[in-house]
């Protein structure tokens, strides 16, 4: 398709973080061309289709670094619970999903991301049982770009863990949890025309993960060239664990192992000091800060701005369907921004523009992307959304890019482009069939939670 996506106010994020008024994007196949004013592309384009922004926002498509797509569809199992009481019912629900589920549940949280402006994803934990295959179909169907990392983990059965243990349906062993990795890896990296990359997510150190497991990963992503992604430092107790086991610093016991370095990104990191920040800095190691999922959980607030500050590159992802409970980046760029405001005292910190790179070009940076999404240059992919602004709550907008963070929410996404691909157009989803994917995820939540034998208990009187 060749197409001018004209009459928007254009925020770039290319290396000027240009915001161009009366803007356009020119696209052939699956890159941009040009971006630039309006009246300028047409007269140099004239045969290349129009697409009318009517006088919206048109920005790169958002990149959530933390997802949990089989989570979709228990959302709203465990609300007002810490991370350990909150983890059995998960737990318990993840453990009997089919296949079938686990597939749904991967189309439910696309759909959920495509109609809220996120083109690309990573998730994190992949289980055997939820069918890595069919869930890479899903993310080839849909459109949209992914990293899709299969769990690795190794604890041994009936040995109970120091944080907490691990139901049986949940569990697998390590040898086949690498050997499916690195068959998935080989099957589907580069798969769905370039959108697919396979890593490694190894569970939390602690949680179903021991030191030989790290250092296996480790060896693994070295061999491989792979990426991983794993949750650090969430709660107290992970950062006490690496204490116990390697008598170091959390980040000083994934530099020994081989694991600090820009191929990994490291999740939460609310419990670790300046010595640790300093060691993601020096190392390039990637950090996803999820602030609904740590203000709903009770987990902390990660120093953000002080990572920022000392160099390292954050992203921001919104991690599950029962710990947010949405997969929606707006509300997550707002929260990331006023959280740290208030917990600093100071209104300056975060504001708009640097949390706008953290949900697009920072993305791009972890996933290794950086010269082909997160930002509209020529050259680059032709990832990117259009907002519809002619709304009350997003009147008027003198600075486009504090609308987008503090005014917007998911649902004002009008169309969504992905390698050039039309993927949603006045907010139809032109791949996938959402009328379907809802009516049977409402079904199969049901029919989990009976399974897994989770009861949803209301507080209130329910009729
Ligand atoms: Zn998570």
């Amino acid at each position: 398709m060749q197409a001018i996506f004209q009459n928007a106010d254009v925020i770039t994020m290319d290396k000027k973080r240009r915001v161009i008024s009366d803007g356009a994007v020119a696209t052939d196949g699956d890159r941009i061309i040009e971006v630039g004013k309006r009246n300028d592309l047409i007269k140099k384009y004239p045969t290349f289709e129009l697409y009318d922004s009517k006088g919206g926002i048109i920005l790169p498509g958002l990149v959530d670094c933390h997802v949990h797509l089989a989570q979709a569809m228990i959302r709203g199992c465990a609300d007002d619970l810490s991370l350990i009481d909150w983890l059995l019912p998960v737990w318990r629900c993840q453990g009997s999903y089919s296949e079938e589920d686990g597939r749904l549940s991967a189309e439910l949280c696309i759909l959920e991301m495509l109609k809220s402006g996120t083109t690309a994803f990573i998730e994190t934990m992949i289980a055997s049982r939820y069918g890595f295959n069919g869930i890479a179909q899903a993310v080839d169907k849909s459109g949209i770009r992914a990293a899709l990392s299969k769990i690795i983990m190794d604890m041994p059965p009936g040995v109970d863990q120091e944080v907490i243990s691990i139901p049986e349906g949940q569990r697998e062993e390590k040898e086949a949890t690498l050997a499916e990795a690195v068959s998935m890896h080989e099957k589907w990296e580069g798969g769905a025309g370039g959108r697919i990359q396979v890593w490694l997510g190894p569970r939390p150190f602690g949680i179903g993960l021991t030191k030989d497991a790290l250092r296996e990963v480790a060896k693994v992503a070295m061999e491989r060239n792979m990426r991983v992604d794993i949750h650090f430092c969430e709660i107290k107790k992970d950062n006490k664990y690496f204490h116990k086991m390697f008598n170091l610093k959390p980040t000083e016991a994934l530099e020994k192992v081989g694991l600090l370095g820009p191929q990994t990104l490291v999740i939460h990191t609310i419990w670790i000091d300046e010595e640790d920040i300093t060691n993601l800095a020096r190392t390039g190691t990637h950090v996803v800060h999820n602030p609904s999922s740590n203000m709903k959980l009770g987990s902390g607030f990660a120093r953000i701005p002080e990572m920022i500050a000392a160099g390292v590159n954050v992203s921001l992802g919104c991690d599950g369907g029962p710990s947010n409970n949405t997969y929606d980046m707006f509300r997550e760029m707002k929260l990331a921004s006023y959280i740290h405001k208030g917990r600093l005292l100071d209104p300056k910190t975060m504001d708009s523009e640097t949390v706008l790179e953290m949900a697009t070009i920072n993305g791009a940076k972890v996933m290794g992307l950086q010269e082909e999404i997160g930002s509209l240059e020529a050259g680059k992919k032709a990832d990117l959304i259009i907002l519809d602004t002619n709304k009350a709550h997003l009147t008027p907008r003198p600075n486009p890019v504090s609308t987008c963070v503090c005014a917007v929410n998911g649902s004002d996404v009008n169309t969504v482009v992905i390698d050039g691909k039309m993927i949603m157009e006045n907010r139809k989803v032109l791949t996938l069939d959402e009328e379907g994917i809802i009516k049977k995820a409402q079904a199969s939540a049901r029919d989990v939670f009976q399974k897994a034998g989770v009861e949803i208990k209301s507080r209130w009187p329910r009729e």
